[in-house]
């Protein structure tokens, strides 16, 4: 068998076939796995699995980078067909073969945990159903897909027409959101009928699993080890308590700042300034340098890492033709870089996806070094702290975004637009308590949780208690329907409320710095270059930060935004 790891190069890579993969796995499921051999095992068990992740992650890259490049998306559709389903069996006979060994190795307890929580919640007959659930999902997608609109002349897509909603002229806005969501209650029926097929598939998956309902079930699917149900109904009514009466205070500001007398749901994100939209560069040049003078502020290593990525061409930032829409970060895991994908076209939003994606890819930058790919590969790491990872270089990055310290903004528009940032983070934390609030009332009341009816008067309840400062009277309809809009409760049930902690994690980070910047952004670094390999409260411990649910640290990280917001005025 030829040396395949000493053969791969980045060039190499991406021409595997499954062939070349297969006796490399077929060894290490033959070889007994020994106290006095394991280290060695594992190591070639990390090189296998990171080749054919890295192979995932570039033929994937190429179809997002050119969608016109037919060579690529044909990679792309064999591997899936031909490499993906072979590499899933065989890593978990890997895993299973590890967990029958009964060893281990150092800085594996919690991949290991993690491991036979897996094996634990797997069973053949749920396979079926959960295409099934995939296929629903779809239909989901088909449905949100289809929704256009005329808008001045113009076919839009309802994503386009988000747009509207940050027109400066309030009519403007009003009879586009309008527009919109007359268009989105056609599909009422459709979502209501896709919404009770969900509901009972999910209670299959759960019964077959021996779960008493679909939570229990996805709590072990997402390796929720360090929460609970209790602590997640604490985090809704701390939001409601610490979060809510600021967000009604930035809505009265709102009202008068827009010469409102009633805040409607389409006055919500409008820019408060009296001003043309930031402008913050003009070539995708100008948004490097930007961005790394602001990364080498907050350390100069991660402008270092920035500038890497950039000599070697690991960063594809402009929007142009033939390009996926969205913002990225990836990883390729044999050749240990980062990469970061964006659309940008000039605008502040360009900016904030630049920096957010930044700290993902300093995240992988600083647990490459961890020895074993199951310690730091992107499904090994907690969303509740690799979102900390991002949102926390955004809320570092805030007090460098003026030209003053190489950032884009004169100092009045850099207020502006950390002004706008805490804002949107603090409006965030109420939505989305209204989000995992529903799922949790579904499915442990799944009667009414399939009832249409009863989830309409239930979201209804929800916008009362969470966002009060919105006014929808005239539009019941329109609220009732809100959890129709929200892709996560139907998709990916229960997946939400991971940033609305990492969220309170990053804005500790923020209080830290602003007391200790050193030591809040050294204790940052060290917590990424931990990867996988500690507890989620661990950490955000290492991150010199609480993973936590109480009143008392949102009080604390809500309050002071806010008056980070009102000294810009
Ligand atoms: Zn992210």
């Amino acid at each position: 068998m030829p040396d395949l790891y000493k053969m791969i190069t980045a060039d190499t890579l991406l021409n595997l076939k499954w062939e070349d993969l297969a006796p490399y796995y077929g060894d290490l499921e033959q070889e007994p796995i020994t106290k006095e051999d394991i280290e060695n095992w594992m190591a070639r068990w990390t090189i296998i699995s990171e080749i054919q992740d890295e192979l995932y992650n570039r033929a994937y890259v190429a179809t997002s980078v050119n969608t016109a490049d037919e060579e690529a998306e044909k990679r792309f559709d064999a591997y899936m067909e031909e490499i993906y389903p072979n590499v899933m069996e065989a890593e978990q006979n890997l895993k299973k073969k590890l967990i029958a060994s009964g060893l281990t190795v150092a800085g594996f307890e919690i991949p290991m945990r993690n491991m036979r929580a897996q094996a634990e919640l797997f069973r053949e007959e749920n396979i079926p159903l959960r295409v099934e659930e995939e296929k629903l999902a779809n239909q989901f997608d088909k449905i949100i897909g289809a929704q256009t609109v005329q808008w001045k002349g113009a076919e839009k897509t309802v994503r386009q027409m988000e747009v509207v909603l940050r027109d400066r002229d309030s009519q403007t806005r009003l009879e586009g959101w309008k527009t919109m969501a007359d268009r989105q209650l056609e599909d009422r029926k459709a979502i209501n009928d896709l919404w009770v097929q969900f509901m009972e598939l999910r209670e299959k998956i759960a019964a077959n699993a021996g779960l008493p309902s679909f939570r229990e079930f996805r709590w072990k699917e997402l390796l929720r080890f360090d929460y609970c149900v209790a602590d997640c109904k604490s985090f809704q009514h701390a939001i409601e308590e610490a979060v809510v009466p600021v967000a009604n205070r930035l809505a009265e500001r709102r009202k008068k700042a827009l010469g409102l007398d009633r805040l409607k749901y389409c006055d919500t994100l409008v820019d408060l300034a009296d001003a043309e939209p930031l402008k913050p560069f003009s070539d995708v040049d100008e948004l490097k340098r930007g961005a790394k003078a602001i990364f080498s502020k907050v350390h100069p290593q991660f402008g270092a890492y920035f500038s890497q990525m950039e000599d070697e061409g690991h960063l594809d930032l402009e929007n142009r033709k033939n390009k996926a829409a969205g913002a990225y970060c990836t990883d390729f895991a044999y050749t240990k870089r980062p990469f970061v994908f964006a659309n940008a076209v000039g605008i502040h939003d360009d900016v904030q996806s630049v920096l957010h994606e930044g700290g993902h890819a300093f995240h992988s930058f600083e647990s490459f070094k961890l020895p074993y790919f199951q310690q730091r590969a992107e499904s090994a790491i907690p969303i509740e702290f690799a979102e900390v990872a991002s949102m926390g270089m955004e809320f570092l990055s805030l007090r460098y975004l003026s030209k003053k310290h190489g950032g884009f903004y004169s100092n009045s528009e850099a207020a502006r637009a950390q002004s706008e940032h805490l804002e949107q983070s603090l409006l965030f934390w109420p939505y989305m308590a209204m989000v995992d609030a529903f799922q949790h009332w579904a499915y442990e009341n799944p009667q009414a949780g399939k009832d249409p009816d009863a989830c309409d008067e239930k979201w209804s309840a929800l916008e009362d208690r969470f966002r009060p400062y919105i006014d929808w009277s005239g539009y019941e309809n329109v609220k009732m329907t809100g959890w129709h809009r929200k892709p996560h409760i139907h998709q990916t049930p229960f997946y939400y409320v991971e940033y609305g902690l990492a969220q309170l994690g990053a804005a500790q980070i923020w209080l830290h710095a602003a007391q200790d910047e050193n030591r809040a952004v050294a204790m940052y670094r060290n917590a990424l270059s931990l990867g996988g390999t500690v507890s989620l409260p661990g950490l955000f411990a290492a991150a010199g930060i609480k993973f936590s649910f109480d009143e008392q640290t949102l009080r604390q990280a809500a309050e002071r935004m806010e008056q980070a917001i009102l000294s810009f005025e």
